[in-house]
């Protein structure tokens, strides 16, 4: 039998767990998938679902054919035992309607609705609530209601990237599955086969810099992405002739430009800035190892230029937590800068 599986890359060892309970008759009701974003738990939500809706499976193994006829319904979206919502394009919360049905039709449509209601074709509905933790308060508590009483053939998957941002109500009603990071080389592979990169030096290369997450190797790859960190390494090297009002204004003018929400400026700044940190970890690491052709080396000597490395990783770093909690990118970047400038200009002690 081919089976559908071979779509996910990692991720064997929570299959065997559902596997596992699905043949002992212990399958929850309901479950939080939680792990860092882009490392395919929708997927993995998805390829569950379909393999128990499948006819073709081996009684006892979580696998879908992907060619019976529930699994051509399924894989062309037809399926009426499935319902998936998550986070509309450009919004930051997963609207009610969606959870409870619209105002006219609060509870006798939408996702609450549908889990009530008894199956179609197969012996269970199934829902995926991606970004669950974008729920907001009525919503989450709708959907308390129904994992208080869960309807006897349903299965709720919530998909979250921070779980700890559900309400401890909700999360106290789930089995929580942890997932992790995808595996380097199974990060290059998907690179390859989704083209996102041309070549396997290119994929190998995001995949080192993406911690296990196709999404993160995504944005290394994207061609404005990439003008963006040639314009800040290109500062960098010329630092002590760098004007950090200018060149703060042109990173943020940029991220701006190819960012679509405050949401998303927060993110490319957020990724930025470990982009950073490790170009300076880099010359650090360089320097210890006895390069000594670094100009700072020259200029400041062993010691000093080690100590100015660790305090600009520092200064860094400190940007980040201010981007998370939501100082505007523009402001933090500002201060960044002028900060790294000085500390360039004055040595180490000038931090302190
Ligand atoms: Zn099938």
């Amino acid at each position: 039998m081919a089976s559908v599986w071979t779509r996910l890359r990692g991720h064997q060892e929570q299959r065997a767990l559902f596997e596992r309970s699905l043949r002992n008759g212990r399958l929850s009701h309901a479950y939080v998938l939680a792990g860092p974003a882009g490392i395919g738990k929708r997927l993995f939500a998805r390829l569950l679902a379909q393999s128990l809706f499948c006819t073709a499976a081996t009684p006892g193994r979580l696998d879908a054919c992907g060619e019976c006829r529930n699994c051509r319904s399924f894989d062309s979206g037809n399926w009426p035992d499935y319902f998936e919502i998550g986070l509309p394009e450009g919004k930051t919360e997963i609207p009610l309607d969606l959870i409870l049905g619209s105002s006219e039709k609060r509870g006798r449509e939408g996702l609450c609705y549908e889990l009530s209601s008894a199956p179609l074709a197969s012996e269970r509905r199934i829902a995926v609530i991606d970004d669950a933790q974008r729920m907001n308060l009525d919503g989450g508590n709708a959907l308390l209601k129904t994992l208080e009483e869960p309807p006897a053939n349903a299965l709720i998957l919530l998909i979250s990237d921070s779980p700890e941002a559900l309400l401890p109500t909700i999360r106290s009603r789930c089995q929580l599955i942890r997932f992790f990071p995808l595996l380097q080389e199974d990060l290059e592979h998907l690179l390859l086969e989704k083209e996102l990169a041309a070549s396997q030096e290119e994929a190998r290369a995001a995949a080192v810099l993406a911690e296990g997450s196709l999404t993160q190797a995504e944005q290394l790859l994207n061609p404005e992405l990439r003008e963006l960190r040639e314009l800040v390494s290109r500062e960098f090297s010329t630092f002590e002739a760098m004007k950090p009002l200018d060149v703060a204004k042109q990173i943020a003018d940029r991220i701006e430009k190819i960012s679509g929400s405050t949401e998303e400026q927060r993110q490319n700044a957020r990724w930025l800035l470990s982009f950073l940190a490790d170009a300076v970890r880099l010359k650090l690491r360089r320097m210890s190892s006895g390069d000594l052709g670094d100009p700072l080396l020259q200029r400041m000597g062993l010691r000093c230029a080690s100590d100015l490395l660790a305090v600009l990783i520092d200064r860094i770093l400190l940007a980040t937590l201010h981007v998370d909690a939501n100082s505007p990118v523009r402001l933090v970047l500002e201060a960044l800068f002028d900060d790294l400038a000085r500390f360039m200009r004055l040595g180490p002690a000038s931090a302190r």
